[in-house]
C-alpha cells in the first residue's frame, strides 16, 4: 500500500473512529442528565400553576370554573382537578376519560416513531396533589394529573434526534474535512518521499551525478534527503578517484615495464649482449616496479580506509636514535651526512612501525634529492602538547609551483630527475595519511637549490 493511501486511509480511521466515541459519550451524558433537567423543568411548571391557580381560586372561591384552569390544562396538556376539603370536586378541565384517550391516540401516531428512538414509549398516568393554601391554611386540593414518561420521551426525543442530526452532520463535515487535510498532509509527506526514493533508485542504477531536490519542511525528511545527497556525491567522488587511481597505475606500470621489454627485446635481437651492465639495468627497473607495487599495496590500504593503527606508548626519542643508527650508513655509503638534534625521554602513543616508515619516506626521499655536500638535520623536541619531528636538507629543493601538489597521489615535481630516482609519487601521500591518522600535521618549506624541511606535529601530552 502506498505511504500516500495509508496515510489518508489511517487519518480518516482515526477522525472516524473519534467522532464515534464523541457521540456515544455525548449521548451517554446528555441522556443521564435530560432526565432529571426535564423533571426539574415539569415540577417548576406545576408549582407555577399551582401558584397560578391558587391565586384564582383566592379570588373566586368556589365559583372557580373550568375555563378558568383548562387554558393551563390544554397548554401543558395534562388533567387538572380542584377538590374542597371534604374531597368533593370543584372544577376540572382535560377530564381524565377524554385526556387518556386523548393520549392513548398521541402514542399510537407516533409509536412508530418513537419505538425506534426510546424503550419506553408507554406512560404511566401519574396524578399530584398540592394544597390550595389562604394564610398558610390549605382550603382546598389541586389534582394535576399527567402521563410521566410519555411526556418526557416524547421533548427527549426531539432533544435526541437533533442532537443525532447534529452528530452526523458534523461527523460528515470532519470527515470530508479530514479527508481534505489528509489528502493534502499525505501528499506533503509523500511527495518528497517519492523524490528521495527516485534518486536512490537512480543512484543504484549506477547514475552518480542525480541529486534529490525533495522540497519538505519536514526536518526528518530533509535530513534523508540530504544523506542521500551526500551519499550520491562522495560515491562519485570514490568513482571518480577509482577511475583517475586505475588510470594512474596503468601508467605507472607501462613505462617501467616498456623499458624492460625493449631492453628484453634488445638482448634477445642480439643488439645487446646479456652482460652484468646490462642485466643491472634491467634489475634497475624491476626493482622500481617492486618498490611501485609495494607504495601501490600502501596507497589502497589507506584509500580503501583499511588502515589499522595499533597505537602504543612508547619513547620516540629512543627510537628516533635507532632509526637514525640504522640510517648513517647509508647516508655515508652516498658520501651524505646525517646529524640529529633529540630532546630525551619524549613519550608519545603511536603505531611505532608507522613512525618508521614515516622517518623511512623522508629519509628515503631527502638521499634521493641531495647533491654533492649533502647533508641531512633530524630535529625532535616538545612542542607545547606535541612531538615535534623536523626533517631538513640541503637538496636540490622544490618549486614553488610543485609545493601545493607534492603530498598528492603520483605527484612528482621533477619528472627528469624523478625517473632516475625510481620515485612512484606515492611516498608522500602515504606519510600525510599515516601522519593524520595519529591526529598529527605535516607541512613543508623548500627553496629551490637550497633545500627541504618537512615538519610533523604528533600529539604528546603525556
Ligand atoms: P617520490 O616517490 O617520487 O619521491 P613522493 O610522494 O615521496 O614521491 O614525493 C613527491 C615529490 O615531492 C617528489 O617527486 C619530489 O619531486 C618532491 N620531493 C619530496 N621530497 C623531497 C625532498 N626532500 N627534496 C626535494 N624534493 C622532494
Amino acid at each position: 500500500m502506498s505511504l500516500n493511501k495509508k496515510l489518508t486511509l489511517s487519518f480518516i480511521f482515526v477522525v472516524f473512529i473519534s467522532i464515534i466515541i464523541i457521540s456515544f459519550i455525548s449521548n451517554k451524558m446528555i441522556n443521564d442528565k435530560f432526565d432529571t433537567y426535564l423533571i426539574d423543568e415539569r415540577n417548576k411548571k406545576f408549582e407555577t400553576i399551582k401558584e397560578n391557580i391558587n391565586e384564582l381560586f383566592l379570588q373566586k372561591g368556589s365559583n372557580i370554573t373550568s375555563d378558568d384552569i383548562s387554558n393551563y390544562a390544554k397548554m401543558e396538556d395534562i388533567y387538572i382537578e380542584i377538590k374542597d376539603l371534604k374531597d368533593v370536586m370543584i372544577c376540572n378541565a382535560n377530564n381524565k376519560p377524554y385526556h387518556r384517550k386523548m393520549m392513548n391516540k398521541r402514542m399510537k401516531n407516533h409509536g412508530k416513531m418513537m419505538n425506534s428512538y426510546s424503550k419506553d414509549t408507554s406512560g404511566v398516568y401519574v396524578e399530584k396533589t398540592f394544597p390550595l393554601l389562604q394564610n398558610e391554611k390549605q382550603i382546598a386540593t389541586l389534582i394535576i394529573g399527567y402521563f410521566d414518561t410519555a411526556h418526557l420521551t416524547e421533548a427527549a426525543l426531539i432533544f435526541k434526534n437533533t442532537l443525532t442530526k447534529s452528530f452526523i452532520l458534523s461527523g460528515i463535515i470532519t470527515i470530508i474535512l479530514g479527508l481534505l487535510i489528509s489528502v493534502f498532509l499525505s501528499k506533503e509527506l509523500s511527495n518528497p518521499l517519492i523524490n528521495i526514493t527516485e534518486t536512490a533508485n537512480l543512484i543504484r542504477n549506477g547514475n552518480l551525478n542525480v541529486r534529490s531536490n525533495a522540497k519538505t519542511s519536514t526536518r526528518e525528511i530533509m535530513e534523508l534527503s540530504n544523506s542521500i545527497n551526500y551519499l550520491a556525491e562522495t560515491l562519485e567522488k570514490q568513482e571518480l578517484l577509482r577511475k583517475r587511481y586505475a588510470s594512474d597505475i596503468s601508467h605507472e606500470l607501462r613505462t617501467p615495464l616498456t623499458t624492460l621489454k625493449s631492453h628484453v627485446e634488445a638482448i634477445m635481437d642480439g643488439v645487446w649482449e646479456p652482460s652484468y651492465k646490462h642485466l643491472n639495468i634491467l634489475m634497475v627497473e624491476i626493482d622500481n616496479l617492486t618498490k611501485l607495487v609495494d607504495d601501490l599495496k600502501n596507497t589502497f590500504q589507506t584509500f580503501e580506509g583499511e588502515l589499522s593503527i595499533n597505537k602504543t606508548l612508547f619513547d620516540i626519542s629512543k627510537e628516533m636514535k635507532n632509526l637514525i643508527f640504522l640510517f648513517t650508513p647509508i647516508f655515508k655509503k652516498e658520501g651524505f651526512k646525517l646529524n640529529y638534534s633529540i630532546e630525551d625521554n619524549i613519550k608519545i602513543s603511536m603505531d611505532k612501525d608507522k613512525f618508521k616508515q614515516i622517518m623511512y619516506n623522508l629519509l628515503s626521499n631527502s638521499i634521493k634529492y641531495l647533491d654533492k655536500n649533502g647533508e641531512v638535520k633530524i630535529n625532535l623536541y616538545r612542542e607545547n602538547d606535541y612531538a615535534k619531528i623536523i626533517v631538513e636538507d640541503n637538496g636540490s629543493g622544490i618549486r614553488d609551483e610543485d609545493i601545493p601538489y607534492i603530498f598528492e597521489r603520483f605527484y612528482r615535481a621533477d619528472m627528469s630527475r624523478n625517473r632516475n630516482t625510481g620515485g612512484t609519487g606515492l611516498g608522500l601521500s602515504i606519510t600525510k595519511t599515516l601522519v593524520e591518522a595519529h591526529d598529527g600535521t605535516i607541512y613543508v618549506e623548500s627553496k629551490l637549490g637550497i633545500g627541504t624541511r618537512f615538519t610533523i606535529l604528533i600529539p604528546s601530552n603525556i
